[in-house]
């Protein structure tokens, strides 16, 4: 009686095993955060066309489909491919091929990078950066007499970690023609005992910068070449590049199209008059790698350098504000701009004195308009009165910066305004929404460091004990939120990446250790082992 039951069965088992569908990929037997909208989890999921189409438990998954390629990842983690909502991708690159100062303790230890990176090199311009005063026993700026003893002819432009200042020796400010009578706004021409020390700040960096030679197309493909490998290695599978002209994005479109360059850009523009009117005129760009369509802008400088511009005067400077960089009225005529097109505005604004003016600025000229997504780029340093405008404007911000400064902070600021400095949770509870990066190579490209900093506000030798305004911390599921589907959604590509659901481009990595559930004082250890973008293991 039960006979035709399971021949039944057996014909069933048959023809579901036949008509299995073909995939290229099937991943089971993981720990998978999908972090889709109930911050769900899965064992496995199947890929076909660079894209997830099935995602569930290991058996469901076997169960439907067959591939050439089966990977079983033995209970390994696995989170969707990490996005960097505001990084300096192809600078990156481009730094990569120069002297590199970062982590130097002393001004001797710079000198003596510089000296031996000109041996191997002979370069007719020496440039690089990332040297840092505040790293220094003497923490003052230096000055370039070293640099001219050693560099008489070879002009020398090396910046700041955070790219907000410059020092050149005699030959690099000659050929820009800078000498004490040189006046220049939004920017500083610091001096000591009434000489010129080297060091430019801000807008005053231009008059050098200008100078310096255009890189070789080579060196520039290079430059993006490099900085995809070594983001791949750390598990991005996308990157928004805070500020590109229209030739490197041009470069980044023609590498991507013959598939020399496989990361994906969100290449924000920089905006210059120029690029403006380029791509206003021609609008949103938009690939599966490469969506162009906003625009960067800077209001301020930065507070290392105490250029960040704020309300009342800098707390351990005299009648020092600091600057606006772009001047008021360009920068209310470009938001203006923007606004009557479809483009997004995305404003460097440190100080509470230039997040104030960005905020209401964008007010202004975006009125009712919903759904813009306009951001603001670090939103460091808020005056309370100011947080509420975060409901409509997504706050871009960097954990790292928080544990990179937190030591000098205060003394710049005072003990009442840093409390409305890098409140990122207060952000969050705000606008529902934050998009997470480093603005490498300002900080470290790991975004390990940028979860560790996000969850525990401490640095890497877990200093201070307690956190630095620990009120302000994420939690790990917000953490990994801001780095993948928030971060998407500051982009317009919540629809197409960000977390590991159908229809989405099968953007993964695995990860050797569980980073929701090991000791925090642990994930700046966790290794990458597999960085998957479309489908295709990509280190
Ligand atoms: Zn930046």
């Amino acid at each position: 009686m039960y006979k035709p039951l399971i021949y039944l069965v057996i014909f069933f088992a048959l023809i579901s095993c036949t008509s299995k569908q073909q995939v290229d990929l099937i991943v089971t037997n993981a720990n998978i955060y999908t972090v889709d909208e109930n911050f769900s989890k899965a064992e496995a999921f199947a890929i076909t066309n660079g894209k997830f189409i099935s995602v569930g438990n290991s058996r469901e998954i076997e169960s439907k489909f067959k591939s050439e390629l089966i990977i079983n990842f033995e209970g390994k983690t696995i989170v969707p491919g990490l996005i960097d909502a505001h990084c300096h991708f192809y600078g990156l690159g481009l730094y990569m091929q120069k002297v590199d100062l970062t982590g130097t303790s002393s001004y001797s230890e710079v000198i003596k990078k510089i000296k031996s990176f000109q041996k191997e090199e002979n370069s007719d311009f020496i440039t690089g950066r990332g040297w840092d005063q505040n790293d220094w026993k003497i923490k003052e700026y230096p000055t370039k007499d070293k640099l001219d003893k050693l560099f008489p002819k070879i002009p020398v432009a090396v910046k700041r970690i955070d790219g907000h200042a410059l020092l050149a020796n005699q030959a690099a400010l000659d050929l820009a023609g800078i000498d004490k009578n040189t006046e220049v706004n939004g920017g500083e021409i610091i001096k000591k005992d009434g000489k010129i020390t080297g060091v430019l700040i801000d807008n005053a960096m231009a008059l050098v910068t200008n100078i310096i030679p255009a890189e070789s197309k080579k060196v520039s493909i290079q430059a993006l070449k490099n900085a995809e490998k070594y983001c791949f290695n750390l598990g991005l599978t996308t990157v928004d590049d805070a500020g590109l002209d229209k030739e490197t994005i041009d470069l980044i479109d023609s590498l991507q199209q013959i598939g020399e360059l496989k990361m994906r850009i969100y290449a924000m523009v920089s905006a210059n008059e120029k690029n403006l009117e380029y791509y206003l005129k021609y609008g949103i760009f938009k690939s599966d790698r490469l969506n162009v369509r906003s625009f960067k802008v800077y209001a301020d400088g930065a507070l290392g350098s105490r250029g960040a511009i704020l309300k009342k005067p800098y707390s351990d400077r005299e009648n020092h504000y600091g600057a606006m960089v772009t001047p008021i009225d360009a920068l209310g005529k470009i938001a203006k701009l923007i606004a009557a097109s479809d483009f997004q505005m995305n404003t460097h604004a440190i100080g509470d004195s230039a997040n104030s003016f960005i905020l209401k600025s964008y007010a202004k000229v975006l009125k009712s308009q919903t759904n813009r997504r306009w951001r603001i780029e670090h939103a460091q340093v808020l005056d309370q009165d100011d947080f509420d405008y975060f409901t409509e404007i997504i706050p871009s911000i960097q954990p790292t910066h928080a544990t990179s400064d937190m030591y000098w902070a205060e003394e710049r600021l005072g003990s009442e305004r840093i409390k409305g400095a890098y409140a990122y949770k207060k952000l969050l509870d705000i606008n529902g929404k934050v998009a997470l990066g480093t603005d490498f190579p300002v900080e470290k490209v790991n975004p390990m460091l940028t979860f560790y900093a996000s969850v525990s506000r401490k640095d890497l030798d877990g200093f201070p004990d307690n956190g630095f305004e620990t009120e302000n911390g994420l939690s790990r599921e917000e953490t990994l939120k801001g780095m993948t589907i928030w971060a998407a959604y500051s982009n317009f590509e919540e629809n197409e990446k960000g977390s590991i659901e159908n229809g989405k481009f099968a953007d993964f990595i695995v990860l050797d250790k569980d980073i929701m559930t090991i000791s925090i004082d642990d994930v700046p250890n966790i290794n990458v082992l597999g960085t998957y973008l479309n489908g295709e293991k990509v280190n």
